[in-house]
Formats: C-alpha cells, sequence, structure tokens
C-alpha cells in the first residue's frame, strides 16, 4: 500500500486564511481540494509538500450566483458534479463546460474533484505518472521532483525520456474542464495575500510540462470562475478516451459558437486539450461571417489540427491522435450546426476503426 508522506494540515475557514497560510507555508506549501490528483501525487512521491492547505472548510469557494450582466460566477470548491448540475449553466451556452465536467473520471471522482483543482490539475506523462520505485528505475526526469519545487530529496538525472536531448517537458496537460472554459471565453479570480486579480483562463497556462500554471504564482488561491453571458451562443466538449466510461482525456476539442441568420457564423471559439502541455486556442477568423458549411468547416479542421503535435507519452498511437484531432473539430462545429447525431456518429467511425 502507498502511503502519504508525512505533512503539517492547516484547515483554513476563510479565502484571506487560506492566502495567508499559502503565503506563510513558501515553497513547502500546497492546497489541497478535493484531494482526487494531489494525494494520489503525494502518495507516488511526485509532490511531497510538508504544509497541506485544505479548502474544504472554507465556504465562500463553493459560492455561485449570476449577475446582472447575466454572466455567471462559479466557485473554484464547487465540486464537478455540482458544477455540471448548476442551473446557472443550464443553458446550451454553457454545454461545454458541464459535458467536460460530467466526463472528468467517475462519478465518485466528479464528487470529490473541484473545479479548481481541476484547471490546476498537474500535466501528464507515462514516464512520470508511476511510483516512486518505477521512477527511480529509470533515474527519474525533468519533472519528476514535480512541478512545484516542493520538498523533494530525489536526484533528478535531468533527462526528458520522452524527447531526450530536449530543454523542456512535454508533460499534457489533461484536464477537461480548462479547454471547454478557454472556448466560453472564461476569467478567473486569483486571491494572494497582497490582494486579488482577475485573468483570462488561458493566461494561467504555459505550454511547459513543469511550469503549466506559469499564470498563477505559488502563492495564489484560484477563487472563482468568471463565464460571461453567452446569449445566443451553443457549445460543444468532444473528448476522446480510451474507456468511455472513465479515463483522463488523450484529445479534447471545445467548440463554442453563435450562428445568425442565414447559419452565418458570428462568432466562434474552437480550443483543443490534452494534446500540448496547456489548453491549445485556435484561430477561428476563417469561420467567422461565413455560412458554416461542409468546405468551411472541412478547411477549418485541417487548420485547428496544424497546431496539435501529440507526443509518444500517453495513450494511443501519436499519429492516429493526431488524425483524429480533424475529425472531432468536424464532429464539433456539425453538431453545433445542427446535424442529426447519426451523421456525426458517421463522421467519428472514419477514424474509429483504426482503433482495432
Ligand atoms: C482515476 C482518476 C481519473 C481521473 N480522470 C480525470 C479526467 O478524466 N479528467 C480530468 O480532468 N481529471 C481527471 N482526474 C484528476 C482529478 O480527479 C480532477 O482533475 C479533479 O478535478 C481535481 O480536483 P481536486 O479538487 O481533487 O484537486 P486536488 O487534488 O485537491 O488539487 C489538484 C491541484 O490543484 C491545486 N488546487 C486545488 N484547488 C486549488 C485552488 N482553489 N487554487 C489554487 N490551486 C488549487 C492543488 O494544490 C493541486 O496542485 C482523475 C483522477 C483520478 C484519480
Ligand atoms: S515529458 Fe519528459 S520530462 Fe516531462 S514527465 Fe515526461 S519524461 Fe519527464
Amino acid at each position: 500500500m502507498m502511503r502519504v508522506p508525512p505533512f503539517k494540515y492547516v484547515a483554513p475557514k476563510t479565502i484571506a486564511e487560506a492566502a495567508r497560510a499559502l503565503r506563510d507555508a513558501g515553497p513547502e506549501g500546497m492546497l489541497l481540494a478535493g484531494g482526487t490528483d494531489l494525494l494520489p501525487n503525494m502518495k507516488r512521491r511526485q509532490q511531497t509538500p510538508k504544509v497541506v492547505i485544505g479548502l474544504s472548510a472554507v465556504k465562500d469557494l463553493r459560492a455561485s450566483l449570476r449577475g446582472a450582466d447575466g454572466a455567471v460566477t462559479l466557485g473554484a470548491g464547487l465540486s464537478l458534479t455540482d458544477t455540471a448540475r448548476s442551473p446557472l449553466v443550464a443553458d446550451a451556452a454553457y454545454r461545454a463546460l458541464t459535458t467536460a465536467a460530467s466526463k472528468v473520471a467517475t462519478p465518485h471522482i466528479q464528487a470529490m474533484g473541484t473545479l479548481g483543482g481541476n484547471l490546476c490539475l498537474d500535466t501528464r506523462c507515462n514516464y512520470y505518472d508511476q511510483n516512486h520505485e518505477w521512477r527511480q528505475a529509470i533515474d527519474f526526469c525533468k519533472k519528476a521532483p514535480g512541478p512545484h519545487g516542493t520538498a523533494q530529496r530525489e536526484v533528478t538525472h535531468g533527462t526528458c525520456w520522452v524527447a531526450p536531448g530536449s530543454p523542456r517537458c512535454w508533460a499534457v496537460s489533461s484536464t477537461d474542464t480548462a479547454p471547454a472554459l478557454v472556448a466560453l471565453g472564461a476569467e478567473v479570480t486569483l486571491v494572494s495575500a497582497d490582494g486579488e486579480r482577475r485573468v483570462p483562463v488561458l493566461s494561467l497556462y504555459k505550454n511547459d510540462g513543469m511550469d503549466y500554471l506559469a499564470g498563477k504564482r505559488r502563492d495564489e488561491v484560484l477563487t472563482a470562475v468568471h463565464v460571461p453571458a453567452l446569449v445566443g451562443w451553443r457549445s460543444t466538449y468532444w473528448k476522446l478516451r480510451r474507456r468511455g466510461s472513465f479515463d483522463f482525456p488523450v484529445l479534447s476539442v471545445a467548440a463554442a459558437l453563435r450562428l445568425g441568420p442565414g447559419g452565418v457564423v458570428e462568432g466562434a471559439r474552437v480550443t483543443l486539450g490534452s494534446v500540448a502541455s496547456c489548453p491549445l486556442e485556435v484561430t477561428t477568423d476563417a469561420l467567422v461571417g461565413r455560412p458554416l458549411t461542409d468546405e468551411a468547416i472541412a478547411a477549418f479542421a485541417d487548420h485547428a489540427a496544424k497546431p496539435a503535435r501529440p507526443l509518444d507519452n500517453t495513450d494511443y498511437h501519436l499519429s492516429w491522435r493526431k488524425r483524429v484531432v480533424r475529425e472531432y473539430v468536424v464532429g464539433a462545429l456539425r453538431e453545433l450546426r445542427g446535424d442529426p447525431p447519426g451523421l456525426l456518429a458517421r463522421s467519428a467511425a472514419r477514424v474509429l476503426p483504426v482503433l482495432a
């Protein structure tokens, strides 16, 4: 049985107390929300904070509301179950978020895991998501001591086993809700002992498997997610994973669209997940101002697939995953156009036989 290493537990009751505790703990401190990512990581000695600041008693982190302008604020401490079921985001405009939250892991993990924890999820790699002994046997890797620089006693080799000689780590951003929230144009509030600020979700991330949360300072608590009022928009989230019942994504496509008269695209946002160390936003200029024809969708999907560079450090063959990016973009946009589900299934089936 794997056990967590010893640590001091702090249980603040307010956001201000949590921010102060995080500041006081310095590099030795980490926040614990649902614990569904951090606790397994501690057991595997990937992250070994000496001070764990539990957020479960901070009620304000679960507060949600709709503002006078129609924008929705969701507390970062909301469970993924409550996020998926929140009446505030029941409209089709927010379906990317509710679908993404409802596809994280299993119902049990969704009940424990939080929206904030999902946005701050550690990046993943086949050479990293192993127990200490397994990683020790390969002499660890660049990321092995953990991205937060918490107290580590391991001596790292400095090699990336995925791309030896590479100056960076290629571990994959595998959060489901981040691509969805980027596609919805969401922002987050970050609170430290020094004050608070509000930034776009996308700006939290950097395409670096170790420094993936470069947009959030170590001493900041992510307290809330703000989704704008999206009148006339529809959104969706397509997730590729080996087991439909539960698995981390190995590719996801979040898309949001506003169609005007004659099916002309008035606004579009598309984000790819799990194909880099951060969510990748795709430029949609080619879609806007034109009808969403099959030809427009096909040309856009070719363009959208270009920045996706899956590496051989998660599930499935990387070239097949690259091909599926295009098919998933086509499928997501056709769904938002209102194509019948049968057509979408046939589109997806074009790539699925390669799985065999
Ligand atoms: C078997 C299994 C399957 C999984 N499948 C998926 C999946 O399909 N998709 C997916 O996205 N995830 C998956 N996960 C990962 C995890 O369950 C979810 O990402 C979950 O949402 C994490 O939230 P949490 O509250 O449990 O985070 P925690 O484990 O508590 O924390 C995760 C990280 O976020 C930081 N953090 C937490 N809250 C805050 C905050 N408010 N402010 C700043 N930092 C914070 C922590 O310090 C830590 O670094 C899976 C996990 C397991 C064990
Ligand atoms: S991508 Fe390389 S450095 Fe990063 S976790 Fe994997 S093996 Fe380690």
